[in-house]
């Protein structure tokens, strides 16, 4: 089978592998679509480091072509999208509930082999059948769309709130689409115009000012985030989305005047984020795949790594 294989910083190569077995508590996935997002591209550039040749990718969709032994309640034929977060089960924070805390969560195309093959095995509950009226292109945006949905759980946002989304980005426009579903009011702060067109379009609202409720910030731009806090209400909650190690802009006075709620959100818990998600795309409530801007073929995956950071919208690879 091909598989995509990052050989140094920048070089991707389609090379020619094989097939992964399919253990007995695993299912064989046959790839049919691939998320790209800014975890990808640190990869893809160095700044995230692994251990080359590395199979790239996490967000991914696919069919169910073989099921292992101890499975029970997964079929060949059915569409699944991949939770590629492996939390142990075990852990004090898995037996909370928190996974998203678990010390030895495998991650899939960080520190566990990817998913930009065209066969790949992925532990059962791990690979989410979806309705068969899900379009590929909403399935693939599964896992980024339960990120965003996450973070609106964790933030308390109920309809009607007024929210600030820092950065449109992926992650930005699918929070922005989250909300909207939710019954929430979403506005952008993005410098990139053709973003905030698109934010628009998925239901965002046009806005300035201030004495928002809520703020997401997805840029991972300290100064956005500077910005976007001195346009937050009193009271009002901050949701920390998007990752920078640079130092934030920010002190104690700026939260305690105020009375801020700072929060970070890393990606969602199991099961349940996901479960919600795949549900809502099942009653056909929310529609992420148009956040889909560039499709590239496997054999065009250089360019689509490299198109992620350009193109308005998500850049995504179809088998
Ligand atoms: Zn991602
Ligand atoms: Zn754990």
């Amino acid at each position: 089978m091909r598989a995509v294989v990052l050989t140094e910083p920048e070089r991707l190569r389609v090379v020619d592998v094989p097939e992964p077995d399919c253990g007995p508590r695993e299912v064989l996935v046959r790839m049919r679509g691939l998320g790209l997002c800014g975890s990808d591209v640190a990869v893809y550039t160095g700044s995230r480091p692994v251990t080359a040749p590395w199979l790239m990718g996490h967000e991914g969709a696919g069919e169910i072509v073989a099921v292992g032994a101890e499975v029970e309640n997964r079929q060949v034929g059915q569409p699944v999208a991949i939770e590629p977060n492996y939390c142990c089960g075990r852990c004090a924070q898995c037996r909370a509930g928190f996974t998203s805390a678990c010390p030895n969560r495998v991650i899939v195309g960080m520190n566990h082999p990817g998913l930009l093959a065209e066969y790949v095995a992925v532990p059962a509950e791990f690979a989410w059948p979806a309705a068969e009226t899900v379009a590929l292109e909403d399935l693939v945006c599964t896992e980024a769309l339960t990120v965003a949905r996450s973070a609106i759980r964790r933030s308390g946002v109920a309809p009607g709130d007024r929210c600030l989304v820092v950065g449109a980005g992926s992650q930005g426009l699918l929070l922005c689409l989250a909300l909207h579903e939710l019954g929430a009011h979403a506005v952008v702060q993005e410098p990139h115009e053709g973003r905030v067109e698109l934010a628009r379009s998925l239901g965002a609202e046009a806005g300035d000012g201030d004495g928002y409720d809520f703020l997401f910030e997805t840029s991972g731009v300290p100064q956005a985030l500077r910005t976007g806090l001195d346009r937050v209400a009193p009271g009002g909650t901050v949701l920390l989305v998007g990752i920078s190690e640079r130092p934030l802009e920010l002190s104690s006075a700026d939260l305690v005047y105020r009375q801020l709620t700072l929060r970070g959100s890393l990606i969602y818990d199991h099961p349940n984020d996901f479960a919600d998600t795949i549900d809502a795309l099942g009653r056909g409530t929310i529609s992420p795949g148009k956040v889909l801007q560039a499709r590239f073929d496997l054999t065009e995956a250089a360019e689509a790594f490299a198109s992620v950071r350009t193109v308005a919208g998500k850049s995504w690879i179809s088998f």
